[in-house]
């Protein structure tokens, strides 16, 4: 291996691989190291991996709508060959459905804003196009041992549906990640698998590289943390952790899957479907399946994780019971085997669910962390913020003092990146969720 390194990227998940890709673009010779035998196979690889625009801030919505672009046009993107094939956007559009007093209005504001193509559907129309559901309201949720749990329904969900065309789902995203990887090595970048990042070494209140866990080290003037779930563990070891207003912890999180109900096939015509009203959102899964995602609604006590290597990986039925069972309110005919199906991975969140693109207390070293179980969909861009951020501040920008500006590539806007500082108020714009 080339002994001279530009920047070391802790990670190959998504985050990691792009930034990889987008600092090698750049001329820098990259190394990305990753615990785990190859890209993706990080919490990027239990993924929803819905493509969505439906956020809470301008910024939010803003890269998401960039990062479309990128999953549109992937093969322009990637640029190169990747002999597994390339994964797939499957653009089959998304509602959200709302309860009563949500502000639709205020995400339609945010898509005007920015010109996203999106309709506002009313009830008859929601269930002409699946007919399989209802439209009564189930809200608050609540978990199915709540004695109330049955009660029949309070009144109609809010009759706004927002339905956004552009949304959808990669159908792979291991597959995904593999291809940012090819990408970035057929510009120089290296990656090194099955490698735990265990030290990261410093001198004069400058990061220097890293020592392994086995004991080989690798040294470069700028170190990142895309560590995912185990962003706090690296902080640490960086000793920044207790440098920063904003920081981060994983939080377990299932998935489950279950078939789709007869009448109604979501592998030929199923949308991505975000119900605020019971908390939960669901895709089509390939074997005429369902995706059962939850929103963690109050009722569902989160299950925070000191030890991302050690958390029950196995879906329980308590959970799956109450996100399936939410989601046959909607879809009466929803068919529920006894036998839970799923995934069960982390999110790594922040303290208002909002990421953080950021430089830190300790030189060199940088941050793409807390992507708050919504950042898949924004790889792409959180390459370039961090390529950008990056490559500034080693030129000299103080970017606490004035954060880098960075113009996205798709979309005519510009990125304040102190929006995603590790040093930022809580951002009270944000949903406080998933949704971001
Ligand atoms: C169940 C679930 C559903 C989701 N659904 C969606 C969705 O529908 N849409 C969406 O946009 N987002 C979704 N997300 C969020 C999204 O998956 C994440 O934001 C994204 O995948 C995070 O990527 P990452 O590269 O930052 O982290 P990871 O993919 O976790 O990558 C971090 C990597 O760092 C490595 N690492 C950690 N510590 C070390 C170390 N010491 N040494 C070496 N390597 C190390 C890990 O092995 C890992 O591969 C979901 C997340 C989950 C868990």
């Amino acid at each position: 291996m080339d002994n001279h390194l530009d920047a070391i990227v802790i990670g190959a998940g998504i985050s990691g691989a792009a930034i990889g890709f987008e600092l090698s673009k750049r001329g820098y010779q990259t190394l990305n190291i990753d615990k785990l035998p190859a890209a993706g196979n990080g919490s990027t690889s239990n993924t929803c991996a819905i493509i969505r625009t439906h956020y809470s801030t301008l910024e939010g919505t803003a890269i998401a709508y960039d990062s479309y672009f990128y999953w549109k046009n992937w093969a322009n993107y990637i640029g190169t060959r990747d002999e597994l094939g390339l994964s797939e956007f499957r653009e089959v559009g998304a509602i959200i459905i709302a309860y009563k007093d949500h502000d639709q209005n205020k995400y339609a504001k945010l898509h005007n804003q920015l010109g996203i193509p999106y309709e506002v559907w009313d009830p008859i129309k929601l269930l002409t196009r699946m007919p399989h559901f209802v439209d009564d309201s189930f809200y608050p949720p609540m978990r199915p041992e709540d004695p109330s749990f049955n009660d029949p329904p309070k009144g109609k969900i809010n009759p706004s549906i927002l339905y956004y065309p552009n949304n959808g789902y990669i159908n792979d995203p291991i597959l995904s990640v593999h291809n940012i990887q090819r990408a970035a090595e057929s510009k120089g970048a290296i990656f090194l698998f099955n490698a735990e990042v265990s030290e990261i070494k410093t001198k004069d209140d400058r990061v220097t590289g890293v020592v392994l866990k086995d004991g080989r080290q690798f040294d470069a003037p700028v170190v990142v943390n895309a560590a995912g779930p185990h962003s706090s563990i690296i902080n640490r070891m960086a000793g920044i952790e207790n440098k920063m207003k904003i920081k981060t912890r994983a939080l377990r999180h299932e998935v489950h899957f279950v078939p789709s109900p007869e009448e109604f096939s979501y592998e030929k015509e199923g949308l991505v479907v975000g119900d605020l009203d019971i908390s939960g959102y669901h895709r089509p899964e390939t074997g005429n399946k369902i995706l059962v995602g939850s929103e963690d609604p109050k009722c569902d006590i989160k299950e925070w994780i000191n030890d991302p290597d050690d958390f029950n990986k196995d879906v329980t039925i308590e959970q799956y019971h109450a996100q399936v069972y939410r989601l046959a309110k909607r879809i009466p005919s929803l068919p529920i085997p006894s036998n839970p199906r799923g995934i069960v991975d982390l999110y790594d969140v922040t303290d208002d669910w909002i990421p953080i693109y950021d430089k830190s207390d300790l030189k060199g070293f940088y941050l793409a962390i807390g992507t708050s179980g919504n950042q898949y969909k924004n790889g792409p861009v959180i390459g370039q913020l961090l390529s950008e951020i990056i490559d500034a501040c080693e030129k000299g920008n103080d970017h606490d003092k004035e954060p880098v500006q960075v113009k996205l590539r798709n979309i005519d806007f510009t990125i304040d990146t102190g929006f995603f500082s590790r040093n930022r108020e809580v951002i009270q714009d944000s949903s406080f969720s998933v949704l971001g």
